[in-house]
């Protein structure tokens, strides 16, 4: 007998990246920060009152979203703090797309995002990428045509890299009958001479979301924190009526706080991960590699033609080196790999050379 709901029991669930448990691996599969959080992190841990663990958090994590909305010139009820980025798409799909109706997203995206339109029972709508990892041409227009409700966008783009610019970004917002959430996840890592500024959008447009999170930028995946900026006729539901009551915990925000507040040490940490990530595209390069420009903490590199991108995979992975492979006809020859810390990098770029030197890796 089963109990589920029929579109729960004919979806799949989301498939995670590996975590490996041996700490020899040279971890380049998911996409997390090479280096340690913020020492203000260590410091608020340490002196953390546990007693206050007996009463309920501050519901809304107020303090936090006030520091999220000074630090971005908005007010505080244009930010909800959620469980993770995770947490603020599902709220997303929940809030503003209707079971039945349609989500809207690209191919490739966030492998997620599909996986919380099908517990919704939503269509999802998917548009395939241009060569250049560009946004297909009339986007906005297809979404309103499928009827989306919510399209979302991943920028920086994973697992390309590649960064839509602010123009295109509103044109796109302007257009869309729907909300557009854009997901900001590595947005850190983008190169800061590019002035890329999405929020100054939040003015003008009232269906833009912006989802950022502590995970990649401020070494926090394991915390779970994230949040949304955007106008408050949209924050308002999610703060208000979908979100669970106290959906960040005490320690969360509080750990939050301080690493948030910390933007020095942060921003040390992404320009390290931007010089590694040219250094290893530069290399990657050398070896034979097609490495679009990334403006995240993450490569894509396309295997060269007599290299297969999976055997190497494999091979890498007898050497304790883990990155990820998607099997999907359009990444089947590539290997999305997480900048690492230089001697991490140097471990793999040794590895792959040695592979490549090796017995012919086509198998
Ligand atoms: C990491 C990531 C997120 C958010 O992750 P959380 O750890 O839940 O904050 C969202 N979107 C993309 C594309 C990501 O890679």
């Amino acid at each position: 007998m089963s109990y589920e709901r029929d579109n729960v029991r004919r979806m799949a669930g989301y498939v995670y990246g590996e975590q490996p448990q041996d700490p020899d691996t040279v971890k380049l599969n998911t996409n997390e920060n090479p280096y340690p959080p913020s020492p203000a992190v260590a410091d608020v841990i340490r002196s953390f009152d546990v007693d206050t663990l007996r009463r309920y958090p501050p519901a809304t994590a107020d303090p936090f979203r006030r520091l999220v909305a000074e630090r971005f010139g908005v007010a505080t009820d244009q930010v909800v703090a959620t469980n993770g980025g995770d947490e603020a798409l599902r709220l997303a799909i929940t809030t503003f797309v209707d079971p039945g109706a349609t989500f809207g997203t690209t191919e490739p995206g966030y492998s997620l995002c599909p996986v919380l339109a099908n517990a919704q029972d939503c269509a999802v709508i998917r548009l395939e990428l241009g060569p250049d990892w560009s946004l297909p041409c009339d986007f906005a227009g297809r979404m309103n045509a499928a009827g989306a409700r919510l399209t979302c966008l991943v920028n920086p783009h994973a697992p390309s890299g590649a960064l839509v610019d602010a123009a295109t970004i509103a044109g796109v917002a302007e257009e869309l009958d729907g909300v557009l959430l854009v997901d900001e996840a590595y947005v850190d890592f983008v190169d800061p001479d590019l002035g890329h500024d999405l929020t100054t959008l939040l003015a003008s447009n009232d269906n833009v979301l912006l989802l950022r999170t502590l995970s990649k930028g401020y070494s926090l995946a394991g915390l779970r924190v994230g949040f949304l900026l955007g106008a408050a006729n949209l924050v308002d539901p999610i703060l208000t009526k979908t979100r669970d009551s106290y959906n960040v915990d005490t320690l969360a925000q509080v750990v939050a706080e301080a690493a948030f507040g910390d933007r020095g040490y942060a921003e040390r940490g992404w320009r390290a991960v931007r010089e590694e990530r040219r250094r290893l595209a530069v290399a990657l390069d050398k070896l034979g590699f097609a490495v679009p420009d990334s403006q995240s903490n993450f490569v894509l590199a396309e295997a060269p033609p007599d290299v297969s991108a999976h055997a190497l995979f494999m091979r890498l992975r007898e050497r304790g080196i883990v990155v990820r492979h998607f099997d999907t006809p359009r990444l089947a020859n590539c290997l999305r790999i997480t900048v690492g810390t230089a001697w991490e990098n140097e471990v793999l770029l040794t590895a792959i050379g040695e592979v490549m030197r090796g017995p012919r890796c086509n198998s």
